[in-house]
């Protein structure tokens, strides 16, 4: 038996979206601007390693994750590409980065000087500037510290400043100043930086809100997350979408139990379910503990032969059940996520019904759903 997995549950990740959203990107964007590929958090749950592969076999050239930790596992996996981690390395974790060629985020004076320390008589580590011009979240803010972090890059041997960037925090907001000033004051550190000598080969402040919305003025590469799972980075932007986005993701199970229940019998903890009529239950083998929130139950759906039926009663760690329309046979499949005949349940109504974003509902689906790829 050479089966991976051996549960009725799991997410289908189509590859083909991926690559189409990617080249749909390379087609809107300037020409001659790149595409760093984020797959961090697994790839948003998706898969960080299949994800990889997919983005840089549609053109992507770079790839970003968030830790170390991320990166060196898709070095392990055979990942040869250029990495970027995007959040704080520990500076005493910089040799670990020259060994396997990750380039790191740098935005403080004293990291540069521990991992300097550090890296003596190892190979050069790439960094990328980061500029806080108003996430607020990391990033230099300064003129003073900007071009004192930039020189003391540039005249250290164990580094090479490769990139300058920064994150918008509207940028998938039609409406807001903030992205215009962000612009602003970006342009300006990169004239700060540029005046201390160093000349960065990447330049980066796209994600993907920005990269829909202002694709052509987005220097010379862009960091493309959300949008290359084929989701809208908000719901406002969805209405204004240049190009087409494919959802990759779905979700899949299969009734594992049926039963008839008499009016007045309830379904589940809490007991916060009752039958008004004679009902057809199903049981369904995933739960909270696979990142099916116990919110997803109210007012939520599952598909079933193509129709849309309601989830009776709470969600429990490993199971729930759902009502059934009539009487059904174990083994039929259920769709959480996706498409089954006419009827589709999209993560953003997901998102919506809970009142989230998009972002964390394949994020949150843990790795006990198995991934499988088409
Ligand atoms: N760049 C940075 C620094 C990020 O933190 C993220 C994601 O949060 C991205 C790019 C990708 O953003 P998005 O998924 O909205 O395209």
């Amino acid at each position: 038996d050479t089966r991976e997995f051996y549960r009725d549950t799991w997410a289908e990740v189509d590859l083909s979206c991926i690559r189409d959203n990617i080249r749909s990107f390379s087609g809107l964007l300037a020409d001659g601007t790149e595409i760093m590929a984020v797959v961090k958090a697994d790839g948003y749950g998706h898969g960080a390693l299949p994800v990889a592969l997919a983005s840089l076999d549609a053109g992507a050239s770079y790839l970003a994750v968030a830790l170390l930790d991320e990166a060196l596992s898709l070095r392990q996996q055979g990942i040869e590409a250029p990495i970027l981690v995007l959040g704080r390395t520990r500076p005493e974790d910089a040799p670990l980065a020259a060994e396997y060629h990750i380039s790191l985020t740098v935005f403080q004076e004293d990291w540069v000087e521990v991992a300097s320390a550090r890296l003596q008589g190892q190979e050069k580590v790439n960094l990328h500037l980061k500029i806080d011009t108003g996430m607020g979240r990391i990033g230099t803010r300064e003129e003073e510290e900007t071009k004192r972090l930039a020189l003391r890059i540039e005249n250290d041997p164990q580094f090479c400043l490769e990139g300058v960037f920064t994150h918008f925090a509207t940028a998938d907001e039609l409406e807001s100043d903030l992205v215009d000033k962000q612009f602003q004051r970006f342009d300006k550190s990169l004239e700060w930086v540029r005046q201390t000598g160093a000349s960065p080969s990447l330049v980066h402040c796209g994600n993907s809100a920005a990269s829909l919305r202002f694709p052509e003025r987005l220097f010379n590469i862009v960091r493309i997350g959300i949008s290359m799972y084929g989701l809208a980075p908000s719901p406002e932007l969805k209405s204004v979408l240049p190009i087409p986005l494919k959802e990759a993701f779905s979700l899949h199970t299969r009734l594992v139990h049926v039963k008839k229940v008499q009016p007045g019998d309830t379904i589940s903890y809490g007991a916060a379910y009752t039958a008004k009529e004679e009902e057809w239950i199903g049981t369904l083998p995933i739960g909270y503990a696979d990142g099916w929130m116990r919110r997803y139950a109210e007012n939520g759906h599952a598909l079933v032969r193509g129709e849309r039926v309601p989830f009776a009663g709470r969600i429990c760690m490993d199971q729930c059940m759902i009502r059934l329309p009539y009487e059904m046979e174990a083994g039929e499949l259920v769709t959480l996520i996706g498409r089954q005949g006419d009827e589709k349940i999209a993560i953003d109504d997901l998102a919506a019904q809970i009142g989230t974003i998009n972002y964390e509902i394949p994020c949150l689906i843990t790795g006990r759903v198995p991934r499988i790829y088409k």
